[in-house]
């Protein structure tokens, strides 16, 4: 294929642009991209969310800390154990783990792989891949995400472990300077190129820009910047070829700012949140999975099954991918304590069993929380 360069003439200059491609080489093989879309359809299939269960050492040092664990390997591979050893049922809810790389090589009590625990559940195995985030110069605190040297490699062996998504999270924030066009364009660029990396290896990317909650922004606001944060991820999944069936979306719900005066029902947030979507996400786009973002545990419910009830079209999965608020019951329960290890199962799998209904939008409150429940998970500039 020859491509001749496109001529434009604005006036008596011939001014010769970047040849048009019109055509994409091809990059992913017909089969290829049917093994990637099954994984992310079986990951959202109806009912069912993602736990994200791939904390780095240090926060899960942070989540440890308030139940006075010591913040050591085998706590961590026992808390991790509790969660995945759970009772099957939890299959209904959850159709995917991401795993953070030490659990990935841990064993259950049982002496299996963790990954296979999982599997044998019929849950789809899944791996935090960024390295984190790094200042972006000359900008008010905004941040890129590090990790592309060498994922290539990375995802090849996480594939031949087990693991058939991966995760990458982009964080942006909101003020009077912020998102810059910067942070917009390189956040979004590096999803896409990382998404690229990933489905060449056979992993389904969940591409995150979370947008963090931090500050006094009304929903507008955080609707406006959703859309502009949206709009410029999926330009740059398709200048990279990012096949979109086989991608998830993690992004933030619409929210008001954590300091907002002004408090917003379920309602006007998942109206907000939908619209937001409909504006800027492709219909190929397999599945929606929302990050809790310090919501509590009933709020990031509530307004999940609102989203699910806004009485407009909605074409993809609309579902969770919750860290905090699918673990924070079970930790307050577990306190460390090998004895409160069932009572810290049932707490994890109540909220999976509560978030996988307001994935279908049929989650009817009790009125009955606990304390736990609704306690504010939220954390200033939170740091994954
Ligand atoms: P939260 O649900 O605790 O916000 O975390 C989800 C996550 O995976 C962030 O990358």
């Amino acid at each position: 294929m020859t491509f001749q360069p496109t001529i434009d003439r604005t006036d008596n200059n011939t001014i010769y642009a970047p040849p048009l491609m019109t055509h994409q080489f091809p990059s992913l093989s017909p089969e290829q991209k049917k093994a990637l879309s099954d994984i992310a359809q079986k990951i959202v299939a109806p009912g069912k969310g993602i736990l994200a269960a791939d904390e780095s050492t240090g926060t899960m040092g942070k989540r440890l800390q308030k139940i006075n664990v010591e913040n050591n390997e085998e706590n961590r591979r026992y808390f991790r154990d509790l969660l995945f050893s759970s009772d099957p049922s939890i299959s209904n809810s959850v159709g995917g783990v991401i795993f953070f790389h030490e659990t990935l090589y841990q064993k259950s009590d049982s002496g299996k792989l963790f990954p296979q625990v999982i599997k044998d559940k019929g849950i789809v195995v899944g791996i935090k891949v960024d390295k984190g985030t790094a200042a972006l110069n000359g900008t008010d605190g905004e941040t890129t995400t590090q990790g592309l040297d060498g994922l290539s490699e990375r995802c090849a062996q996480y594939k031949k472990d087990g693991c058939d998504f991966a995760k990458w999270r982009c964080v942006l924030k909101i003020s009077n300077s912020c998102p810059s066009a910067l942070a917009i364009h390189e956040n979004a660029n590096v999803l896409a190129r990382y998404a690229s990396i990933c489905q060449q290896n056979g992993l389904v990317p969940i591409v995150e820009p979370e947008i963090l909650p931090d500050g006094d922004h009304d929903l507008q606001r955080c609707q406006y910047v959703t859309e502009k944060v949206l709009a410029a991820v999926y330009k740059a999944l398709s200048d990279h070829h990012v096949y979109l069936e086989g991608t998830l979306l993690k992004p933030n719900m619409v929210t008001a700012g954590h300091s907002c005066p002004t408090k917003y029902t379920p309602q006007q947030v998942g109206m907000a949140t939908v619209i937001a979507l409909r504006r800027t996400v492709p219909a190929a786009v397999a599945g929606i999975c929302f990050l809790s973002g310090g919501q509590s545990e009933e709020e990031a419910s509530l307004n999940l099954n609102a989203i699910n009830q806004v009485p407009l079209s909605r074409p993809w999965k609309l579902t969770f991918s919750y860290g905090r608020a699918l673990q924070a019951s079970a930790l307050a329960a577990w306190q460390g304590k090998a004895a409160n290890k069932k009572a810290a199962q049932e707490a994890f799998c109540t909220r999976a069993k509560i978030n996988g209904l307001a994935a279908k939008g049929e989650y009817k409150p009790t009125g009955s929380a606990d304390q736990a429940s609704t306690q504010s998970l939220y954390t200033a500039s939170y740091v994954y």
